[in-house]
This record gives C-alpha cells, structure tokens and sequence, in this order.
C-alpha cells in the first residue's frame, strides 16, 4: 500500500489530541440505551449539568449542544444585540468570533500577549481607555460609534486570561464578561476556577478537548435569572409546559442524554487527565530547554493551566527550519502536529471588524506549532517525539 505521495505509509501514527474513553462511559451509555433515555431529555442531563456546576463552583449549569451554542445563548442571554461590539481575542479558535455575529454584534479583536498568548489584559483597557468614549453612561467605540458592551476573553491552549484587569474595566464601564474557557476546564486563576472569573461561562466537550461528551457544551452562570433564559432559549422558547405556545424565537440547542451519560463519566476522570496533561507538559518542557530556536508554552506564576493543547514556538533562525517545515517533517514520520489558528481579524469573513494593534498574534501563528499531547499519549510516543524535535534542526 502506499500514500498519494507514492511513499510507503509509516507505520507509526501518533494524533495531536484525540478522547481518551475510561471509566464509567460504557455503564452510564449503555443505561441510557437500555432505558430508551437517549434523546434530549433524562437524567443524565441533569447530572451532567450539576456535576459541571459543582466542580466549576457557579450556581448553575445548562447544557447545550456543541460549545459555539453555548456562546451565542450567552450573547442572547446577556442581550447583546444588532451593532454592539464585544471585545474578544485575534489569537483563537473562531467559534466566539462568530457567535458574536450570530447576534449582529461586531468582535473587536484584541491582540495576544507576547508571553503566555492570551487576550492582552493592557490592550484591553488601553482600548477601552483610549479609543472608547463614555456617553449619558454607555460606552462608544470612537471610531464606529458603536455601542461596546461585552468583553470575550478566550481562555486559550489550558491556560487562564489575566482576568483582574478585565474585570475591573468591567467593572468601570459597566460591561458584561463571557468567558469562552472551552479549551481551559480545571484551568485556575489566582486560585479560582476558570468559568466563575465573569459573569458567564462557556465550555466545550468536543472530541479534541479535555474531555468529551462526543459533542457538547455548558454555559455556567451565577445569575438565576440567566440560567433560566438559556435554558429557554435552548430549548425552543416554550412558554407552556403543555401547549406549544412561544413568546420569542428559540433554539434547539439541547444536549442529548446519551451524550450527557459519555460527559458525566469523562467529568469523573477530568482531575485525572489534567494531571496527565501537566506531566506531557513537564515532559516536554525538559526535552526542549537546551534546544536553541524551541519556546515551550509557560504558566503564569498566577495560574493553574492544564495545558490543554501543548504548543511551541519555533524560531526559524535559531531552529533552522520554520515551524511548516517541522510540521511536515514530523508529518512524514507519523507525528500530527498543527499549527494555531489564523488569527482571526485576518480570516475573509471578519476583516471588515475592528482590530485593535494585533501584531504579536501574527508573529505568534507563524511560529507556533500544537504537538501530540493526547491523555492516552504513551512515554514512547513522547520521546519520540521530543527526539525529532529536537533534533531536526542540525
Ligand atoms: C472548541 C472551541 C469552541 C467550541 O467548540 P464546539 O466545537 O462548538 O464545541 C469555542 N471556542 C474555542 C476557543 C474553542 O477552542
């Protein structure tokens, strides 16, 4: 057999980040199949929503669907509508920028910083200082004349946003904060759990993250009041239990319950993975210290990261190769590697929103690149990894 490219495939394969299935999964889906309790209503909803709130430390939890349905409820929920604008990170998956235009909102997209690559806390409030104006108590984009009324930060690769300067500009300007901390569940913020630094919270139970429910989401709040509406408005807006009366538009965003049973027992071995997560981390971090022109991913001495996708940065000078070319190199030996996202002011469908100074994220994606850090990833396999990579350069 051989490849499209006419090699012999390698016999070696190892994923960037796929589910790890243990424990109760098997118990807990196979009674949802033995009770007919499979669709998108049962108990292990409910569970999963307690469970999500109990160990996040909010007050509620509502499941939803996928993780980018849990960011446009919380949009809606929070009344974010037609030309607000919502600041949110460049550097990112692009789910939360397009939530954001789900509602009519415009992102304004905010720069990373240089050392952990999250949302940059500085620009934040020097835009909002500097580029803002403060009018009959609103607060307008000087440029757009736009209403900004949320700020998104995206708790990126495992590793918490400096919330502090967020929150208290929040705080001035009387903005709503929604955590996206879909890739960053168990992540901590000087002590406090990632998805209570704001006023709402979304999480994602994707395949590639954390854990994973298949697919799925949860949006954590403290507010009664909201939980409640995102619940309605993820599930179809029914105003009568009985009658299918509606009073606005709803969504089918729900969480079926044989996916909610896979989320319940992959929660249950969530400290256990993050434990494993860190040490691939450690692992990693050892092997690159002496290799010139490789920047390994750190942590805040104020943070707790679960370093969700482990991610370098390679140095094309220094290394001797780019981070493309150490990407395909790996690829030739069975090693999925990845590079970020397109920081997202530059993808087609939001040029036309505002940027603000987004230069570090551009350096950032040219040079970064996500390694093999799945929670079933075996010594090996990571040694080999760390072998190539470190030495592909000489
Ligand atoms: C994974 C992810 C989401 C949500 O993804 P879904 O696939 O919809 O669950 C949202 N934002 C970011 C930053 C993500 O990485």
């Amino acid at each position: 057999m051989t490849t499209p490219s006419g090699k012999a495939p390698s016999p070696r394969f190892i994923p960037l980040c796929v589910p790890e299935i243990q424990g109760n999964a098997w118990a807990y889906v196979k009674e949802c199949l033995d009770t007919n309790w499979v669709s998108s209503v049962g108990s292990y909803v409910d569970r999963f929503e307690r469970d999500m709130a109990e160990y996040v430390g909010a007050r509620y939890a509502v499941a939803t669907v996928n993780g980018t349905s849990a960011l446009h409820t919380a949009l809606l929920v929070a009344g974010i509508g037609p030309d607000d604008e919502v600041l949110t990170s460049t550097l990112t998956f692009i789910a939360p920028a397009n939530a954001i235009r789900y509602v009519g909102a415009w992102p304004v997209f905010i720069d990373a910083d240089r050392l952990y690559w999250q949302m940059d806390p500085e620009k934040v409030v020097r835009f909002l200082d500097e580029e803002c104006r403060w009018r009959n108590g609103r607060l307008y984009n000087k440029t757009t004349d736009r209403l900004v009324r949320a700020i998104l930060p995206v708790h990126l690769l495992g590793h918490p946003v400096d919330m502090d300067p967020l929150r208290e500009a929040a705080e001035k300007y009387d903005l709503v904060i929604i955590e996206d901390a879909t890739e960053s569940l168990g992540a901590t913020y000087k002590g406090r759990m990632v998805g209570t630094l704001g006023h709402m919270a979304c999480f994602s139970f994707n395949g590639n993250k954390v854990i994973t429910s298949g697919g799925g989401g949860m949006i954590v709040t403290d507010r009664e009041d909201w939980a409640a509406k995102a619940k309605y408005l993820t599930t179809q807006a029914k105003d009568d239990p009985i009658e299918y009366i509606h009073h606005e538009i709803g969504y089918n965003y729900r969480l079926p319950n044989l996916l909610a049973a896979l989320g319940v027992a992959q929660l249950e071995r969530l400290e256990d993975y993050i434990r494993v997560k860190r040490r691939i981390a450690a692992t990693y971090r050892e092997a690159f210290a002496r290799v010139p022109g490789i920047t390994c991913m750190s942590q805040a001495d104020w943070a707790r990261s679960i370093f969700w996708m482990y991610t370098v940065l390679v140095d094309a000078e220094r290394y001797a190769m780019n981070s493309r070319q150490l990407l395909r190199r790996l690829g030739e030996l069975g090693i999925q590697a990845r590079p970020l996202w397109q920081p997202i002011h530059l993808s087609r469908p939001h040029q036309s929103a505002p940027a603000y100074r987004c230069t570090v994220s551009e350096e950032l994606f040219q040079q970064a690149l996500s390694l093999p850090c799945s929670v079933g990833l075996g010594p090996d396999d990571q040694a080999f990894v760390c072998e190539i990579v470190a030495n592909s350069n000489e």
